[in-house]
């Protein structure tokens, strides 16, 4: 029995390491669909990744304004402690006066939301030879029942007992050793917690994967390049495009990217699920002829099916690492005395779409930065006119095959916007755009998948090409008017919260945490949180008082990719924080 225990004490430990405090003052956490479904709505509580299924990021809440907001000041911050630091690209959860978040090197923490106290921390035992390609970074967590549901790095899907830190069920999404992994935060669907991989660095095949969230029992699997077979409850449930080379030449489709590497959105008007899609892989698009689908895409998924029910492509034959991933938004609007039920999203390619998402049709798009190189516009249907001069060269045209011709292209590969969430205020009808404004000098080369290796054939060097990278932007989905802008020195790489009291909140890589008027753009309130913020914030209210969090932490891929504007972040600090501010009580 002795032995027994010990081995199965070391392989408990080899697995996770797992920290409980015995306080016994959280309550569990129970919660329902109907609790994320109308999760904007009740200001108590924040259980859900964009706060609610459709992302808008957005609080009826307005105790903090543009009179009070001078006032805020910080109630408590909470450290990830040790050294393991780097990029904190998490958003915080809260319910029942618990916090539930999320840091770099798959770590998750429960927090008491009034006091800063710890109450759990869980940590993944990670592998060596995980393979992220943009820092160790973890977007969030999904609440379920009484689960605490987050990805791993080793593209594991781990639930834990929210009251204890306990594992509950842990499932495999994909091979750490082919590349995937995970770093987006899961999303709750009809009871079903819904995920994507990432890995399109690699030569994996996207997919999105939807389990029973009680159990992390496989419901539905779909691919997200054409001619990979989708299952349903273990049968096959159709190849996705119907079949294998419409878009795609050779087997160039069997390592093919578009990697859901920043999972999805949640439309219940329409029960449509909206996940976008990264690169096609590899980046050297000379190798691939054809459009790549679904790469650089949006899908809308019938979250009872599994199957695609509509696309759009943002860039078709992508090659410029344009990846399609980037958050679409439900939101509503009306024109002519007719209500639009319509949803937006701001590419990474540098153009803002307006479509129908009850069809996924274009309605509008414009671009979002300047001086935007790559496409000279969009056509009637919203595919990018290419612009020739702007696409790196095939290195089979060189004297000796090595190296294609060098362009400089508008955007970078890190894009015009790119993981960071923006929001969208229900009161001024606006979206908040945190962009980045630069260019690249971008090349292709000759490259072959290797299983477990980096699958880009292309090089890179990424360069400012104004004064300012970082442009939060007030953006009119109506007219595509810019209404205001917030210029930065450095990239943005945060999230952004849209508030009833006229508030728009963002961190930036100084730094501070933004409150912005949400009219004007006027700076209203900042504060030093002593290291670089890619964080997303959050608000709720809690007896009486409006809280606000935002995790602290510089890092992500700018540091890792940012060519030559490492000049402007070269002295910001690593951290790792959890910064919560409010009112004082009067
Ligand atoms: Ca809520
Ligand atoms: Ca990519």
């Amino acid at each position: 029995m002795k032995s027994l225990s010990l081995s199965g004490g070391l392989l408990a430990s080899a697995i996770t390491l797992a920290i409980s405090l015995p306080l016994g003052m959280s309550a569990q956490a129970n919660v329902t669909d109907k609790d994320i479904l109308n999760d904007q709505e009740t200001v108590d509580d924040v259980v859900s990744y964009g706060i609610g299924p459709r992302g808008q990021r957005y609080s009826p809440l307005k105790k903090l304004n543009t009179k009070t907001v001078k006032k805020m000041h910080p109630a408590w911050a909470f450290s990830f402690g040790g050294e393991k630091q780097r990029g904190q690209e998490s958003q915080p959860l809260v319910k029942d006066g618990v916090m539930y978040v999320t840091a770099s090197y798959s770590r998750i923490y429960a927090v008491d939301t009034v006091t800063g106290e710890e109450l759990w921390q869980y940590e993944a035992r990670l592998p060596d030879g995980i393979m992220p390609c943009c820092d160790v970074i973890n977007r969030g967590a999904a609440l379920y029942e009484d689960l605490v549901i987050f990805g791993t790095l080793d593209a594991k899907l781990v639930a834990l007992d929210s009251k204890t830190g306990k594992v509950r069920w842990r499932k495999t999404m994909g091979s750490y050793k082919a590349g995937y992994s995970s770093t987006a935060a899961p999303m709750i669907v009809k009871g079903m917690v819904v995920t994507g991989v990432s890995g399109g660095e690699f030569g994996v095949v996207g997919k999105v994967e939807a389990r029973d969230a009680k159990t992390g029992k496989l419901i539905w699997t779909r691919p997200t390049v054409e001619g990979h077979m989708g299952y349903l409850n273990g049968e096959e449930n159709g190849i996705t495009g119907g079949a294998a080379n419409q878009t795609w030449t050779g087997d160039l489709w069997k390592t093919g990217g578009a990697a859901t590497w920043l999972g999805g959105t949640y439309d219940p008007d329409t029960d449509l699920i909206f996940m976008g899609t990264g690169n096609p892989s590899p980046w050297n698009s000379h190798l691939r002829p054809g459009d790549n689908l679904y790469s650089s895409s949006r899908l809308a998924i019938d979250p009872d099916t599994g199957k695609i029910v509509w696309h759009f492509q943002t860039t078709p034959h992508d090659g410029w690492d344009f990846d399609g991933v980037n958050e679409v938004i439900a939101f509503d609007y009306k024109e002519k005395g007719k209500t639009v039920k319509a949803a937006a999203t701001a590419d990474r390619n540098g153009y803002f779409y307006v479509l129908d998402r009850t069809d996924g049709k274009f309605i509008r798009g414009f671009p979002f930065i300047s001086n935007i190189t790559w496409a000279k516009g969009l056509d009637e249907n919203g595919r990018p006119i290419i612009n020739e001069a702007s696409l790196p060269g095939n290195p089979a045209d060189s004297e000796d095959g090595s190296k294609g011709t060098t362009v400089f292209s508008v955007p970078s590969f890190l894009g015009g916007k790119n993981w960071m969430p923006m929001a969208y205020s229900q009161k001024t009808e606006l979206f908040y755009v945190p962009s980045n404004e630069w260019g690249m000098d971008i090349w292709n080369e000759p490259v072959s998948y290797k299983k477990g290796a980096a699958y880009l054939g292309s090089g890179f060097t990424i360069k400012p090409i104004f004064d300012h990278i970082g442009s939060l932007k007030a953006i009119n989905p109506k007219t595509g008017e810019i209404e205001w802008e917030f210029k930065n020195d450095a990239p943005l790489w945060g999230g952004v919260l849209a508030t009833a009291g006229n508030l728009v909140f963002f961190g930036n890589p100084e730094g501070y945490l933004l409150g912005l008027n949400a009219k004007t753009g006027e700076v209203e309130y900042k504060f030093n949180t002593g290291s670089g913020i890619v964080g997303s914030p959050i608000t709720w209210e809690q007896d009486g008082e409006q809280y606000l969090s935002v995790v602290s932490g510089w890092g992500g891929a700018v540091p890792l990719w940012g060519g030559e504007v490492a000049k402007k972040i070269k002295n910001l600090n690593q951290g790792g924080t959890v910064w919560t501010f409010k009112l004082p009580k009067s």
